[in-house]
């Protein structure tokens, strides 16, 4: 790879000395992503949902609350409530106690009820598949937008960036930019198009086991000799 010198370790771990150039140099950038690779090839979207309408769901429950919470709770929530038309239909207090776990529940619950009521009424009881239509949905900011697009419909439109993506873009200095809509154009300039579902799917996998947001396993990390990090705990 261009610029960037790749050096065989004890027990194949490969590692590279520091390509010359800013952090953003295409070849660091190629470097991470096979890295990534290469560490979380197994790396997907850890909401259970069996249609985009159920991952719509389980995407605005997860706001502040594990993915391991909110799949404990979309169960007996899709047994009670299948479809577009049973959650349009629902009490909000009826609702709020059966997804009470996930934490918010009252605006969750008010969301829920809103986005299903605009599916069923402008988008014919199916989820959109654009992201301006998506967008329009009450509780659906990009964030959620892109989660459904991307692992529903297996259209790219953008980068999920979520609280471990923001963080550790950060650290690998990928971006300077503090908030997940800045962040997620730089990482859509970036990234090649056909990286951004998995790319957010490997650094939040990346983000639970090994860069942690208190203490990274900077030792155990496969990006250790890429990143300069202030936070870098070797
Ligand atoms: S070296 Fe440490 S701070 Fe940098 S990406 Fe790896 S775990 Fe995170």
């Amino acid at each position: 790879m261009a610029g960037v010198k790749v050096v065989k370790q004890a027990g194949g771990k490969t590692s590279a000395k520091k390509p010359v150039g800013k952090p953003t140099d295409p070849a660091r950038v190629a470097e991470i992503l096979e890295r990534l690779d290469k560490a979380y090839p197994d790396a997907h979207c850890a909401l259970t949902h069996a249609s985009a309408f159920q991952l719509l769901i389980a995407t605005i429950l997860s706001a502040q609350c594990t993915d391991e919470r909110v799949n404990k709770t979309t169960p007996e929530l899709f047994r009670q409530y299948p479809t577009p038309h049973d959650l349009a239909a629902v009490r909000q207090e009826v609702l709020e106690q059966v997804i009470r776990s996930t934490g918010f529940y009252r605006n969750k619950a008010k969301n829920i009820i809103g986005a299903s009521q605009r599916i069923v009424k402008e988008f014919g009881g199916k989820v959109p598949r654009r992201m301006d239509e998506l967008l329009t949905l009450p509780g659906v900011a990009r964030k959620t937008a892109n989660v459904v697009l991307g692992n529903a419909f297996g259209t790219a439109a953008g980068v999920v960036v979520d609280t471990h993506v923001q963080r550790i873009s950060r650290r690998l200095s990928l971006t300077k930019q503090t908030t997940p809509e800045k962040i997620e154009k730089d990482l859509m300039k970036l990234l090649p198009q056909s990286r951004w579902t998995d790319f957010s799917h490997q650094i939040i996998f990346h983000g639970r086991r090994c860069c942690i947001a208190r203490k990274p396993k900077c030792a155990e990390c496969p990006l250790e000799d890429l990143c300069s990090s202030k936070d870098k705990t070797i």
